[in-house]
């Protein structure tokens, strides 16, 4: 089997002043015209006074991929639907370049092709090749892994990767939001303001509802910025009175008693009765993922926690060749020094 060095990428971490591993990680290589070049993965910015990573490839703005830090930097690169979701969450101006997903860039002499995922809106799986003709895939978190391309190093996620966790096995219950929303004539759903809250607009408009929605501030920001076709959105209060509403989970008991309550989740711990819709592959979606795309070497680098090291453990059950985050260290190897 093929390691990273025949392949001719060096994955490692960096350490922030205080010592210790910045998050994720950062690849090295010589571009098809033999320039070394490194791309830093959804990790915080680098002090300006120490040296730069030619990009900062950011997959969407899920503050656990480190949007926030990174898109200060001239030398970011992300989506401009993932571009707007930072900058309204963060009120920041995100200092980078974008480009749409689907699009093929050029970023110091590597042209790196992007992929949809489905994880929220934006969100941006990035392949590139190297001199040597690998190519790498940079997948972030995955919803839908079919639009991905094959490649020969995947680094990829296991947000639900644990094998031998039952939490993370899991199908979406559409059919449980509908009839949340058929059986309920004034109903609130709890979801996340980014990714979820844009999710249950895009479910109910696709079940046929045309009828204002109203949203909790920033979910409101963010749908009417980033969801082409969101139909009629108000403020909290502001729509027609008894129509649908979409906050954050623990805004839900800020909402009139008279509404029924009901939250958009994987997890169980909620006041609320829960709809199971994730915006992520489970377990099998992963292996199968992983299968589809095919590849030489599988680097799983997020979540931080132990299922990336389960994950990458099942892939070597199943005869692939995986290497998870924390068994990465930063010691550059002399060929590329
Ligand atoms: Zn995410």
């Amino acid at each position: 089997m093929k390691e990273l060095v025949d392949l001719g990428v060096m994955v490692f971490r960096e350490k922030n002043s205080r010592g210790s591993f910045k998050p994720h990680l950062s690849v090295k290589f010589r571009s098809v015209e033999g320039k070394l070049v490194t791309f830093s993965i959804d990790t915080t910015r680098t002090p300006a006074k120490y040296q730069q990573p030619d990009a900062y490839l950011i997959t969407h703005a899920h503050s656990d991929h480190y949007g926030k830090s990174a898109m200060l930097s001239e030398r970011a690169v992300c989506s401009d639907k993932t571009a707007i979701a930072l900058e309204i969450r963060h009120e920041r101006k995100y200092a980078g370049r974008t480009f749409k997903v689907g699009d093929i860039i050029e970023t110091c002499g590597v042209k790196v092709q992007t992929f949809p995922n489905f994880h929220t809106v934006g969100s941006t799986s990035f392949m590139w090749e190297n001199e040597l003709g690998t190519r790498i895939l940079v997948t972030g978190d995955v919803k839908d892994a079919s639009m991905l391309p094959e490649c020969d190093l995947l680094i990829t996620e296991a947000n639900y990767g644990d094998p031998g966790d039952a939490t993370c096995y899991f199908d979406d219950d559409i059919s449980g939001f509908e009839n949340a929303f058929r059986d309920h004539p004034s109903i609130a759903f709890g979801a996340y303001a980014f990714g979820k809250a844009q999710r249950a607009v895009e479910l109910l408009r696709g079940l046929g509802y045309d009828g204002t929605i109203e949203m909790e501030d920033q979910s409101l920001s963010l749908t009417r910025g980033l969801l082409e076709g969101a139909g009629e959105l108000a403020c909290l209060g502001e729509g027609c009175g008894d129509c649908i509403s979409i906050v954050p989970p623990w805004d839900l008991e800020k909402l009139p008693s008279r509404m029924s309550k009901f939250v958009m989740t994987g997890r169980s711990d909620y006041r609320y009765p829960a709809i199971q819709i994730s915006d992520h592959l489970d377990a099998r979606g992963l292996v199968t993922m992983v299968k589809d795309i095919g590849p030489e070497f599988t680097v799983v680098y997020h979540p931080s926690g132990h299922r990336p090291g389960r994950f990458a453990k099942h892939l070597e059950c199943i005869g692939f060749n995986a290497l998870s985050i924390d068994r990465i260290n930063n010691v550059l190897s002399n060929e590329f020094v």
